[in-house]
Formats: C-alpha cells, sequence, structure tokens
C-alpha cells in the first residue's frame, strides 16, 4: 500500500513539474485531487485497511495529498504570472501601423462655434470677454440685480440652490455687477457661460445650458445704441439683409426692456419652417441697465447709463443649424456632430 502511494505521488510530482498551463494543472488535479482522484480514492479506501497500518497509510495519504497542494498552488501563481506575460506580448500595440485610418479629424462642437463666432463680431466693435463663477451667491445672481425677494425666478422650482445664499447662477447677468464693482467706465464686455436652471430634459430644457450676455456703461448711453449695436451684430452673423425688431418686454435687471428678433435668415420674412411662418425668430432679451443696477455696480446713475442683452446659445444653434432637440447638442454622437 505504502509502495503504490508512493508511486502515485511521484507520478503526480513528475506531472505538476512539466506542467504547461492552467488548463493542463487543473486537469492534474481533477486526476489526483478530485472527488474521484486517484489520492481520494485511497483516503476513501482507508476503511478497509488493517487497523493496525491504517494510521501509518492515512498519515502518508495526508502527506503526498499536501505535499501535490502545495506544488499546485505554488505553480498556479507561477502559470498566472507566465499567462498574463504572454497575453501582453501578444496583445503589444504595432505603432509601425499605418496611419491611414487616422486621418479624420475633430472640429469644434456646434455651441463653440456659436459662441466663437458671436465673440468675434463683437471683439471687432471693441468689446472684451469677462468671465464669472458658475457657483454664484444670490446677491450677485438677484439681489444685485434688482429682482425683489418675492421675483418667480428665485423659487426652488426654477434655481437650484446650494444653500440659502448659494446656487448655481441662473443667468450670466451676475458678471454684470462683478464687472461693475472691479472696472470703472466704460465698460464694454460680452459673457460667455454655462447657466443652470432646475428643469427637466426634454427636446427644448436642459438644466445646463449657455447664455451670452453683452454690457456697454459708458456716457450719454441709450436705447438708440443698443439698436445700431444689435442691428450691426444681426447683419454680421446672420446676413447683411437680416433686420431686427424690438418687442416690449420686462426684466428686473432692465427698463426699459425688449425682446428682439431677426428677420428669418432662411425665407428673408416670407414664412417658413424655421420660423414657424412667423417671418421673425425671437433671438435675445435686452434693454437699459436699471439704475438700481448700476447702483448695485457702484456706478453713479445719473453720471452713467447702460444697455444689456442676452443670447440663449443653444436656440441660435439650433436655429441656425436647423437642429430639432436639444438633446442632439448634448449627446456627443459623433454622426451628429460631425454635420457641421
Ligand atoms: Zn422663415
Amino acid at each position: 500500500m505504502q509502495d503504490v502511494l508512493n508511486t502515485l505521488g511521484n507520478n503526480a510530482t513528475n506531472l505538476l513539474e512539466n506542467v504547461k498551463n492552467s488548463e493542463e494543472l487543473e486537469e492534474i488535479r481533477v486526476k489526483y485531487l478530485g472527488k474521484k482522484g486517484e489520492l481520494t480514492l485511497v483516503l476513501k479506501s482507508l476503511g478497509s485497511v488493517a487497523p493496525e497500518e491504517r494510521k501509518e497509510i492515512g498519515m502518508l495519504a495526508n502527506d503526498i495529498r499536501k505535499k501535490l497542494e502545495n506544488i499546485i498552488e505554488s505553480k498556479k501563481e507561477e502559470l498566472k504570472i507566465k499567462e498574463v506575460e504572454e497575453r501582453m506580448n501578444s496583445e503589444k500595440i504595432d505603432i509601425s501601423m499605418s496611419k491611414q485610418n487616422l486621418n479624420t479629424y475633430g472640429h469644434k462642437h456646434p455651441l463653440s462655434i456659436v459662441i466663437d463666432d458671436i465673440k468675434d463680431i463683437f471683439i471687432g466693435m471693441g468689446y472684451s470677454i469677462a468671465e464669472g463663477p458658475e457657483i454664484e451667491t444670490t446677491f450677485f445672481n438677484f439681489d444685485a440685480l434688482n429682482a425683489p425677494f418675492d421675483h418667480p425666478s428665485r423659487d426652488l422650482q426654477d434655481t437650484m440652490y446650494i444653500t440659502d445664499d448659494i446656487i448655481l447662477r441662473t443667468q450670466t447677468s451676475p458678471v454684470q455687477v462683478r464687472t461693475m464693482l472691479e472696472n470703472k467706465p466704460p465698460i464694454k464686455i460680452i459673457c460667455p457661460g454655462r447657466v443652470y436652471r432646475s428643469d427637466s430634459v426634454d427636446a427644448t430644457h436642459s438644466p445646463m445650458f449657455h447664455q451670452i450676455e453683452g454690457l456697454v456703461v459708458d456716457k450719454n448711453i441709450s436705447m438708440a445704441d443698443l439698436k445700431g449695436t444689435l442691428n450691426m451684430f444681426a447683419k454680421k452673423y446672420f446676413g447683411d439683409k437680416t433686420e431686427i425688431r424690438f418687442r416690449p418686454h420686462h426684466f428686473p435687471f432692465t427698463e426699459p426692456s425688449c425682446e428682439v428678433d431677426v428677420s428669418c435668415f432662411v425665407c428673408g420674412g416670407k414664412g417658413c419652417k424655421t420660423c414657424k411662418n412667423e417671418g421673425w425668430i425671437e433671438i435675445l432679451g435686452a434693454g437699459q441697465v436699471h439704475p438700481n443696477v448700476l447702483v448695485a455696480g457702484n456706478i453713479d446713475p445719473k453720471e452713467y447709463q447702460g444697455f444689456a442683452f442676452g443670447f440663449g446659445v443653444e436656440r441660435i444653434a439650433m436655429t441656425k443649424f436647423g437642429v430639432s432637440d436639444l438633446r442632439y447638442l448634448y449627446e456627443n454622437d459623433v454622426r451628429f456632430l460631425s454635420q457641421f
């Protein structure tokens, strides 16, 4: 019985020494130590061995089992490392590969195209770019912009609050006051940036979108200057024949306030799908800076006046590029983006 066990142990050890991969190792383990393995069967049959030999044979069988288990364990580690190395070698990236497949270049996102084009036009008119924080205080986002305490835009349903007086800015307008506090007139800035509202996502709404704000503060600034500026912008951006029209509106931070339409750049005003047969497309809100806002910006409204305007970038991109659903602009689907 001892001889049988020793031979069995030696055979198993020999096989294990020469094992080539994990599958083979597992086969050997099952052959000797599995439920019906050769060594397992010997251990099971101990009952039939004469009692005086049982202890000795049992100890030998157990020793052999432990020895085999140890070898299997260390072989397993060894093979694992070897197999990872082999896989890394076989998967090595061939940097000498032909560059034929790499000749497609990325380009600007449609929203960046709109923002950069608008920036270029205003920089050409002597404006500079201003920026402000996206996490803003209620002071700069509401109070300094003449929004009374009960103004509906302060509602939780519209504004994302971080604390009672810190929010995600709902508009780029806080940059107006920040700029006035840091600079003396004349001020001519535009401020592009992300803004946040507590909206759910659908074809025309998103909790995050982009605005471009414009602000001019100087002596003797009137609505005529605003109209001249936006007229010039509209012609440069939408084409020479573009007309603009002002409609009265209300914003807390401007007085008087207006919404501004451009004549449809697709049909020229006759009516089409893009302008929903109106002939006009609304592009922005504007007005003369409210005296209270100038005061909040530490500027004397008796000496200085100003105008401000604000675009929704997504709205312009959708109109200009004929995009029917806002969500396409955020999904980063290359099939969509590569069209622009
Ligand atoms: Zn039209």
